[in-house]
């Protein structure tokens, strides 16, 4: 789409960090000029006086295939709770259940100002979630679940998960639009994307994968270049089991078996050991950082300020819907700000480093910093417009406190992924709520009793 976007508060989250009124001009899928008065192009023109426009924000970590369990699963500890509802109702997924659950989780997503997502996948019928994430017009990555360890009923056999992996991958015809970047200080990578899907490796976590199914995902993230995006140091129960297992911790365990660099990225990492921290420094692992997940199944507190201090990147996700129980990441934003405050002090981390993580640290995660995370020329059109006058976000215009401290994803007005728009006036313009919240009552319902639940 070619138009001229004018007179809006602009929160370009460029290197100065700049906010200005002004002008963008969009043309196909790309962010052209950024300026305070753009004249007359000779395009269409959108008057966005009074309206804020920030990057599209970048969701790093979210379970699509469990959008449909939302309320389902409270008040429980990670293995408990991934063993008794989450694995179970997993593993009921019909190919309908999971287009209903991703379709609910999406609408939500892209309803809450998220241009691109990072989703951990199924073990089956993926092919439904791609659709979907298509169909919808967001940016993003999903996999896969690879389990074929642990004691765990939901293991398949190493050979399958491998064989339905590569088959996956080869279905995307990544290699259609490459998007060659570099880096600063990294090795160039083919950030790969069809039609704005990419994949991405997920074996679930340590105890989940055998050393056979982890040396392999070493190996296909090699031969695809690809992300890895695992679970790691969330629960304290679950790190001595992977202690006792491996020999060692998370981040030990991923240095050991060669699997640490800038693709690795491991959600959570609320419990490191000795050196984990300078692993994730050195090798440039991104870590997913979860604050809502992390409070509501009791996992504690990652310690994100000393992360930023650190320089490690740090960007951050909504989870799952059943240890949230929202997908919105300005929940999470604000509880990004607030949650370290008690333990780190108050000045540990500001709302700056916050809208940061939620666009940059997303953007370097995903590796695609040089396409997304900031409104500059050059960099992909995915925005997110905000309309930051109502009772609970004025009367001062101090805008990056505005958006992480008090805004709320019911003032995203618009959203545009690629230079077109995906949300208008607060709603996803391919799907229909009314139709998606019946769908996934019944599918929902249908999934329970197919449980006995
Ligand atoms: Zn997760």
């Amino acid at each position: 789409m070619n138009i001229l976007l004018k007179n809006a508060t602009i929160v370009t989250q460029n290197e100065q960090r700049e906010v200005l009124k002004g002008d963008i001009r969009i043309e196909g899928n790309r962010i052209e000029e950024v300026a305070p008065r753009i004249e007359n192009p000779g395009i269409e023109e959108l008057d966005l006086s009074g309206y804020t426009v920030i990057p599209g924000l970048i969701q790093t970590h979210v379970h699509l295939c469990q959008a449909l369990f939302r309320n389902l699963a409270d008040d429980l500890e990670l293995l408990e709770w991934l063993n008794r509802y989450i694995w179970p109702m997993e593993m009921a997924h019909t190919p309908a259940s999971l287009r209903a659950s991703a379709r609910l989780g999406l609408f939500e997503i892209l309803s809450s100002g998220v241009t691109t997502i990072l989703d951990m996948g199924c073990s089956r019928h993926m092919e439904v979630v791609f659709e979907e994430m298509q169909r919808c017009g967001i940016r993003g990555f999903s996999g896969k679940v690879m389990m074929d360890a642990g004691g765990q009923a939901y293991k398949e056999p190493t050979a399958a998960v491998l064989e339905s992996t590569e088959e996956l991958i080869r279905s995307l015809d990544h290699n259609a639009t490459p998007v060659p970047q570099k880096v600063a200080g990294q090795a160039e990578r083919k950030s790969v994307f069809s039609r704005r899907i990419g994949y991405a490796l997920a074996p679930r976590f340590v105890l989940t994968c055998s050393d056979r199914l982890w040396e392999a995902v070493g190996e296909l993230a090699e031969k695809y270049d690809l992300l890895i995006h695992t679970h790691s140091s969330e629960n304290r129960t679950e790190l001595e089991i992977v202690k006792a297992q491996t020999g060692y911790s998370n981040v030990e365990f991923f240095v050991e078996r060669g699997l640490a660099s800038s693709r690795l990225c491991l959600a959570h990492c609320v419990w490191l050991n000795g050196n984990e921290m300078e692993y994730l420094q050195e090798y440039r692992i991104n870590v997913l950082h979860c604050p809502s997940a992390n409070l509501k199944l009791g996992s504690g507190f990652a310690p994100v300020p000393q992360m930023l201090e650190k320089g490690i990147n740090v960007s951050l996700g909504s989870d799952g819907a059943p240890c949230n129980n929202n997908l919105d990441l300005f929940t999470d934003m604000r509880l990004a700000a607030l949650i370290h405050k008690p333990n780190a002090g108050v000045r540990s981390i500001n709302a700056q480093q916050v809208l940061d993580m939620a666009t940059l640290g997303g953007a370097q995660a995903l590796g695609l910093a040089e396409q997304i995370g900031s409104i500059a020329p050059g960099k992909l059109a995915d925005l997110a417009i905000l309309d930051l006058n109502k009772v609970h976000l004025v009367p001062a215009d101090n805008v990056v406190s505005q958006i992480v401290y008090s805004a709320q994803s019911r003032d995203v007005a618009q959203v545009m992924v690629d230079g077109e728009w995906v949300v208008r006036n607060g709603a996803p313009v391919s799907l229909e709520e009314s139709e998606i919240v019946a769908e996934a009552r019944q599918e929902c319902a249908a999934l329970l009793a197919r449980l006995n639940l």
